[in-house]
């Protein structure tokens, strides 16, 4: 076997990912783009269907190198932009807020002296439920076994399951993930009520995926080199809600941040990146002085403050991170 057709598919594939990521690189380079990174959780052991999740090992080695190459507040590259600097800077931005952010991230990141922006989602700071997407996957993944047939009423949508294959469940997740985050809260909370009866689960919160708790919030709020952000009540993609439930998501999560640090909270971060026109127009009218979202690209200077872009990072170890690094920051 000889010519073209010998070559192997994954072979071409990571050639051509090489020559994206060298022109990446040197893109960046030229045009001095500064990068904001997003995490979510560092845990291990977890059921992680979206891939949340840094290892507590890889993050002490990511903070290590982070330490490095220097950090700067997301507000400071906010400052940049707004006056039309040039500074290829680097930015660390965790969303949800998971209570490991206090426990294990925080930390590490304090020890660095690495400045990172918080943003929390508000609705599960009394404590007792899981983020949505987590009691999904507690119920659909993680319970031993369902009944043979699912159908149920998704507010108004029937929606019906028969497993026919070894990955149903993931693909009954996933289906289900993206109806129930677009519904109203009040209708999500009573389908993932129907859904627990349906399972036989019980409710309640896994340690494990333990949201962050008012108390622990305002003890990181204290932290000089912490800064809060607002991401919605109930992680809602926004765009999907009527304009009244819009704009009481993203003025009731300023709002209770706000009273639990005592100061004002003018970041957002739209939760699962989800920023319409009118949500902007609500976010900007609320007060807040910029916004992140979700679009995996550097910062350019003619980058939107209300749509800042995040890097996601990938759960890799130091010196692969170093070299991932590389590709976006130069
Ligand atoms: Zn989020």
């Amino acid at each position: 076997m000889s010519g073209v057709g010998g070559y192997a598919p994954a072979t071409v594939r990571a050639l051509a990912r090489t020559i994206r990521s060298r022109a990446r690189r040197v893109q960046n380079r030229f045009r001095r783009a500064s990068v904001i990174l997003l995490y979510h959780r560092v845990a291990e052991g977890v059921a992680d269907p979206w891939s949340l999740c840094v290892t507590p090992a890889n993050f002490h080695a990511q903070a290590a190198v982070l330490a490095g190459r220097g950090v700067v507040p997301l507000d400071a590259l906010a400052d940049d932009l707004a006056l039309g600097r040039r500074r290829r800077a680097l930015a660390v931005t965790f969303d949800d807020g998971y209570a490991d952010v206090a426990t294990t991230a925080w930390p590490v990141l304090r020890a660095h002296a690495i400045p990172t922006t918080l943003f929390v989602s508000t609705g599960t700071l009394d404590g007792g439920a899981e983020f949505w997407w987590d009691e999904l996957e507690r119920i659909v993944l993680g319970s031993p076994a369902l009944p043979d047939s699912l159908w149920i009423d998704l507010g108004g949508e029937a929606f019906s399951w028969l497993p026919t294959s070894a990955g149903a469940r993931r693909q009954l997740y996933f289906a289900l993930h993206q109806r129930i985050g677009r519904l109203a809260v009040a209708v999500r909370t009573r389908v993932l009520a129907d859904l627990r009866d349906w399972a036989g689960v019980p409710g309640g919160c896994r340690d494990t995926h333990r949201p962050l708790a008012a108390d622990e919030v305002r003890a990181l709020a204290r932290e000089s080199a912490l800064h809060l952000g607002a991401h919605g009540v109930s992680h809602s993609y926004l765009g999907a809600l009527p304009a009244d439930e819009q704009q009481r998501e993203i003025q009731a999560s300023k709002a209770t941040l706000e009273a639990i640090a005592g100061a004002p909270v003018e970041r957002f971060s739209y939760p699962h990146g989800d920023c319409a026109p009118r949500t902007v127009a609500y976010v900007r009218a609320a007060g807040f002085r910029l916004a992140c979202g979700t679009a995996c690209a550097p910062v350019f200077t003619d980058a939107d403050l209300f749509d800042l872009p995040r890097v996601e990072v990938p759960n890799l170890p130091g010196p692969a991170f170093a070299r991932w690094l590389d590709e976006w920051v130069g």
